[in-house]
C-alpha cells in the first residue's frame, strides 16, 4: 500500500528527529499532502497510528493540511485554483498552464507535548 510506505518514511524522519528520551512527548506530526499527490489523507493516518503503535513514538498524531491543486496561466498569468480536474484557463480559456501547488507530500513540523515545535 502506498500510503504505508509513507507513513513508515514520516515515522523515521520523526524518530531521527527527536531524541528517544522525547518520543512520547510528540504530539503532532504536520504534513503537507497535495490532492494530486495520489495519497489518500484517511487512510494515510490509520497508517501511521498502526505503526507509531508499536513505537516509542506513539502518541504522536498526524496532522494532515491538504493542499488545493493551484495552477498559474503561462499566457495571461492568471493564478487559480483547480477544481474537478479541469485543467485550462478559467480566465482565457487557455490550456498552457503550470502547476503551482497540488503534488505536496512534506513534513512540515513535529510538535512536542510542551508546545515547542521542531520546525523542519
Ligand atoms: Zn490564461
Amino acid at each position: 500500500m502506498h500510503e504505508l510506505a509513507i507513513a513508515q518514511n514520516i515515522l523515521e524522519i520523526v524518530q531521527q528527529s527527536v531524541p528517544r528520551e522525547q518520543a512520547a512527548a510528540v504530539r503532532w506530526v504536520r504534513v503537507r499532502v497535495g490532492q494530486l499527490s495520489g495519497v489518500v489523507p484517511e487512510s494515510l493516518d490509520f497508517c501511521f497510528s498502526a505503526i507509531a503503535s508499536d513505537t516509542n513514538w506513539k502518541g504522536a498524531s498526524l496532522a494532515i493540511e491538504q493542499v488545493p491543486t493551484t495552477s498559474q496561466c503561462r499566457d495571461c498569468a492568471h493564478h487559480f485554483e483547480i477544481e474537478d480536474m479541469l485543467f485550462f484557463c478559467p480566465a482565457c480559456k487557455g490550456t498552457n498552464i503550470e502547476l503551482t501547488s497540488g503534488k505536496e507530500l512534506e513534513l512540515v513540523e513535529i510538535e512536542l507535548e510542551d508546545g515547542q515545535g521542531e520546525a523542519l
